[in-house]
């Protein structure tokens, strides 16, 4: 809402209100147009040419709070149906973030075996439209109780099963198809394992798939700043000595992709990976409970 406008907006079409969340989502979206100011994100440089505008929409129509604005009016009917966008492979990020999980991404895999929604996007019409061509959704893997947005409505429009941990289960989690008790890993499918990761939540689990693509939800995320992979004990809700555990455990894995629900996004090679999640628990082990935060 204009009225709302951060004061920190350059001059232009595009603007943050004071209303963002701080999720980060347009900051990955759209860098060239979006940046950090304070706690919350505001338009640094207005869209430049047909490439970066289309950025800004796409970054507009994720926002889970609506807090992008557009004066110019500019259509936004492409981005809309530019999610599910592909990432790599067959593994896409569904955009349209909600607010009831703060913001986070949801990914979809695109699979001959039946596809599956790695926790919930915010539900739109035009999206559900799009994932319908890409197959619909056989499964639904809720890393969390903190990400699970609008589940109940995508599973209901694709009479999906829906996955998740007896110890992350609340009241608005009823009628959830498949709940796993146990700790140790489970096989989904030949190409699907879920690892229960204890740590952010009591239930936290993470899936691997293909040994190259691991759906961390709030457990593990790439940073930025320190250029490598991290944990946040800030947002550390039930253990941190459990969440270090988990991330030892992780180590007998591979994998070269870490697609967080909160946080960047990574690509190296499985050794590489496995380095840096070395270094992430040495970290993790360092920081006692006052805590320790690491920007993006
Ligand atoms: S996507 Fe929206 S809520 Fe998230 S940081 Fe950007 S403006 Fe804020």
């Amino acid at each position: 809402m204009i009225a709302l406008s951060r004061p920190e907006n350059v001059a232009g079409d595009f603007y943050v209100d004071t209303t963002c969340i701080d999720c980060d989502l347009c900051r990955q979206i759209a860098p060239e147009t979006f940046s950090r100011a304070g706690d919350q994100s505001a338009v640094h440089s207005q869209p430049q040419n047909p490439e970066g505008e289309f950025a800004a929409l796409k970054a507009l129509v994720t926002c889970p709070t609506a807090s992008i604005g557009d004066l110019g009016r500019h259509p936004a009917r492409r981005a809309v149906e530019a999610y599910p966008e592909l990432i790599d492979d067959e593994v896409y990020f569904c955009g349209f973030a909600a607010e009831s999980s703060y913001g986070a991404s949801s990914y979809l895999i695109v699979r001959p075996e039946g596809n599956v929604l790695v926790d919930s996007p915010r539900y739109t019409r035009p999206l559900a439209k799009r994932i319908a061509a890409l197959g619909g959704v056989s499964r639904m893997f809720l890393t969390h109780q903190d990400d699970v947005a609008d589940h109940k409505t995508w599973a209901g429009r694709f009479q999906a099963e829906r996955i998740m941990h007896r110890d992350d289960i609340g009241r608005s989690h009823a009628g959830i198809e498949n709940i796993l008790s146990a700790f140790d890993p489970v096989r989904l499918d030949h190409d699907l394992t879920v690892i229960p990761t204890p740590g952010h939540t009591r239930g936290h689990m993470v899936l691997l798939y293909r040994d190259r693509y691991l759906f961390a939800g709030d457990h593990l995320r790439w940073s930025d700043s320190i250029q490598s992979l991290h944990a946040s004990r800030d947002v550390c809700w039930y253990s941190w000595t459990e969440q270090i555990r988990s991330m030892e455990r992780l180590l007998d894995y591979d994998f070269e992709w870490v697609l967080p629900g909160h946080g960047r996004r990574a690509h190296r090679t499985a050794g590489e990976m496995r380095q840096h999640l070395r270094d992430c628990i040495t970290r993790m082990k360092s920081i006692d409970d006052s805590g320790l935060t690491i920007d993006d």
